[in-house]
């Protein structure tokens, strides 16, 4: 069974479609890249999987479950943004610990969850620091926190590390892969940095004008595109 499926997924704003029938499965487990230009619905696809935005038609399942009409916080996914969105008046601990909080869950246990996310993201030094004391790096560990400590079946991703400079963009895309290791989770991750999608992929996705031309393995993609726009789009120099 799927982790995730997508059946017809339409989506329009106003009588502009932005999303045109898209279809695909991704299983428990696996790592899903999408690429593709700016401007083909990259991200309005990853809002719809969350909820954050509705589909105009089409039909979206969670480990079977049909979840098109299901609230964002009921589809145990959890999201991480460019944009870190943290808290800026709170600590790490208490961004980590937000979402526990929020579900009422006892201190102790919250407390005992943040410790054992902090360690896993090597980030346990900081618990009492506000984001503004933190670099970039340290502020989208905290926000990958934020996400992992939900226990979300799936991840999204979408351009965590474009805003961070080339060295710790390396670093992190290590972070992420070692994460995706370690919690054996579904993660779906757009970037427009070829050496992530290359080299955190299971498969690549690749889109353009809200459809998709091409899914393959990396190398898959790269040594045999369906099309002269796979082909500019995979080939070109990073
Ligand atoms: P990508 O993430 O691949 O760069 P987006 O999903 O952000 O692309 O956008 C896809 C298209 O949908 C773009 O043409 C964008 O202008 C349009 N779009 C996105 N969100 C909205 C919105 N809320 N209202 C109107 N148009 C939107
Ligand atoms: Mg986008």
């Amino acid at each position: 069974m799927s982790q995730l499926s997508l059946r017809s997924i339409r989506k329009a704003f106003g009588a502009v479609e932005v999303i045109r029938g898209i279809d695909l499965d991704v299983a428990e487990g696996e790592f899903v890249v999408f690429v593709g230009p700016s401007g083909c619905g990259k991200s309005t696809m990853l809002r719809m999987i969350s909820g954050l935005e509705d589909v105009t038609s089409g039909e979206i399942n969670i480990a079977g479950r049909d979840v098109t009409q299901v609230a964002p916080a009921e589809r145990e996914i959890a999201m991480v943004f460019q944009s870190y969105a943290l808290f800026p008046h709170m600590t790490v601990a208490e961004n980590i610990g937000f979402g526990l909080k929020l579900a009422r869950r006892p201190r102790d246990e919250i407390r005992k969850k943040v410790d054992d996310v902090a360690a896993v993201l090597q980030i346990g030094q900081l618990l009492d620091r506000t984001p503004r004391e933190l670099s970039g790096g340290q502020r989208q560990r905290v926000a990958i926190g934020r996400a992992i400590i939900r226990q979300p079946r799936i991840f999204l991703f979408d351009e965590p590390l474009s805003n961070l400079d080339a060295a710790l963009r390396v670093q992190m895309r290590l972070e992420i892969a070692r994460l995706h290791q370690r919690l054996a989770a579904t993660m779906i991750y757009v970037t427009h940095d070829q050496t992530e999608a290359m080299t955190l992929a299971d498969r690549i996705i690749v889109f353009n004008k809200g459809h998709i031309e091409q899914v393959g393995a990396p190398m898959e993609l790269y040594e045999r595109p369906a099309n002269m726009f796979v082909a500019g789009f995979i080939g070109a120099p990073a």
